[in-house]
């Protein structure tokens, strides 16, 4: 198996570094990872200014671009091979419910999809206390090897998100839907030493909604969460309420 992976903590982020480590057991390992953090860039693609990209080792690559771009560059330029899955991760954080519409680690796997290439990512649910990597390396290895097997379906990622424990704690894998995030004091507002005001968008706190089924759900009781997620976001359901406005 040929097994690109990047992330959007950054090259030198220890779940990345683990999640390369162990995918190494089952295939050749290429990473193209950005060369800082880029955590919450969403799906954005750099058109504006060229992009530099560092070998920093053996099919290792860091760029001064997003997570999206990685991918770009990896498939189309970097790599002497077409990868066979793109692992996008460890996030150090989950990347449940709306959150997901922010992250840079799951708009990898997106647009390694777009190329056609199966692809999921993988985030740690963590306050950064314990840092369960290894767990979450090691259930990345089953995950490639069952997508590599399976296949997934048209236009669809994973999106796992691992509890924060150890493996022997770790409860089996559910397939969940995509959660619904508590938006809740999530701007700071401040004046700086020179009087003017200041925002700072963010929380510590992470709430969601316990909606069962979902990805949040299941992180919370132990569970491993996999959410199968679709790059068409149409609302099917409302075409025929929509159908209905008169426009004339
Ligand atoms: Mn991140």
């Amino acid at each position: 198996m040929k097994i690109l992976v990047t992330n959007d903590d950054g090259i030198h982020a220890p779940g990345l570094i683990a999640l390369a480590d162990s995918l190494k057991n089952i295939g050749t390992v290429a990473v193209v990872a950005p060369d800082r953090e880029r955590s919450a860039i969403g799906h954005a693609l750099t058109l504006h200014h060229p992009l530099r990209a560092v070998k920093v080792g053996q099919n290792m690559f860091a760029v001064d671009g997003t997570p999206t771009d990685c991918v770009n560059l990896g498939i189309h330029s970097l790599l002497e091979f077409k990868p066979d899955i793109v692992v996008s991760g460890i996030n150090n954080g989950g990347n449940m419910g709306d959150d997901v519409t922010y992250s840079g680690t799951v708009s990898a796997a997106m647009e390694a999809t777009l190329m056609g290439i199966p692809a999921f990512s993988i985030s740690l649910v963590t306050s950064g206390e314990k840092n369960n990597y290894a767990a979450a390396a090691d259930f990345a290895v089953k995950l490639a090897e069952m997508v590599h097997k399976k296949g997934l379906p048209t236009d669809t990622f994973l999106n796992a998100n691992i509890p924060d424990l150890p493996i022997d704690k770790l409860l089996k894998p559910l397939i969940t839907s995509q959660g619904k995030r508590r938006y809740e004091g999530m701007i700071i507002d401040k004046v700086d030493s020179r009087g003017r005001n200041y925002y700072w968008i963010g929380t510590v706190d992470l709430n969601f909604h316990d909606i069962e089924g979902s990805d949040y759900s299941a992180v919370s009781q132990g569970h491993i969460s996999i959410t199968p997620l679709h790059i068409d976001l149409t609302n099917y359901n409302s075409i025929s309420i929509l159908k209905k406005w008169d426009f004339s």
